[in-house]
């Protein structure tokens, strides 16, 4: 068996790697950032990697180390949580992308598994390295691929630690989950306010909450946003699933184009 990721290989084998995937790289991102009482700071990331991990293996395709850093100002009331600014994520997955392509890569698949809060700076340091390194860059989004079967399953609206990453979580990385510490707290629809990439209806744009109003919920809920009670590794493992044929699917298309 190949190896998969990139720390792991030695230079020669990151050569074979190449023209084994076409040229073709995962980069798993994520968020070092509270998630609850029931689920680690990492959550983000390991679901990113857990994700680029699988679908590596049925495909053959190298994945990068992971990015365990994203952009968290919201959460940073919580021990722990760190955030880096934009223009620094924007410009350390720029130079990933520019020194990988010097070696033959020319296809990059972002994981991001901090939701909307990456996208716009992923979105910019993919524009950028398209038109300047003459790459092809694609941004996987657990929540934008999951959209059919998150309903199927019946999990609520995208929250934080909430019944769908915790799922994930269960079924992924079970031994990061306590689940006695999961509460759950619901709150009131905003009008004309829906983030939910499920949503539907006129809406405002994403804007993340003060830091003093995510650190309320230290009392209420411990920082959870969503029903973590509810979560179950069977629904986990078909979350889980869906998304990793989802992506070996971007996987076969993009060796095809
Ligand atoms: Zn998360």
């Amino acid at each position: 068996m190949d190896r998969i990721w990139l720390q792991d290989m030695t230079w020669q084998e990151a050569e074979e790697a190449v023209s084994r995937s076409r040229g073709i790289i995962l980069l798993p991102v994520g968020s070092v950032e509270q998630h609850g009482l029931h689920l680690p700071l990492g959550t983000d990331t390991y679901l990113a990697i857990g994700l680029a991990e699988d679908a590596a293996e049925r495909t053959g395709v190298p994945v990068a180390p992971p990015i365990w850093y994203g952009w968290s100002p919201h959460h940073m009331a919580y021990p722990g949580s760190t955030t880096i600014r934009p223009e620094v994520l924007i410009e350390l997955v720029y130079d990933v992308i520019s020194s990988l392509s010097r070696h033959g890569f020319k296809s990059f698949i972002i994981i991001n598994g901090h939701r909307i809060a990456n996208i716009p700076w992923l979105q910019v340091a993919a524009e950028r390295a398209q038109r300047r390194l003459g790459v092809r860059v694609y941004l996987f989004d657990p929540a934008y691929m999951s959209r059919e079967v998150v309903e199927e399953l019946g999990f609520g609206p995208v929250g934080h630690a909430d019944e769908i990453e915790t799922s994930h979580m269960l079924y992924r990385f079970p031994e990061f989950v306590d689940l006695e510490g999961a509460r759950d707290y619901v709150p009131e629809a905003k009008p004309l306010y829906i983030v939910d990439p499920r949503g539907v209806g006129d809406t405002l744009c994403y804007v993340p909450s003060t830091v003093e109003d995510v650190a309320r919920l230290r009392e209420v809920s411990g920082g959870a946003v969503g029903r973590p009670t509810a979560s179950d590794g069977e629904a986990g493992r078909r979350y889980h699933e869906h998304l990793v044929q989802r992506l070996v699917e971007v996987i076969k298309r993009v060796m095809e184009a």
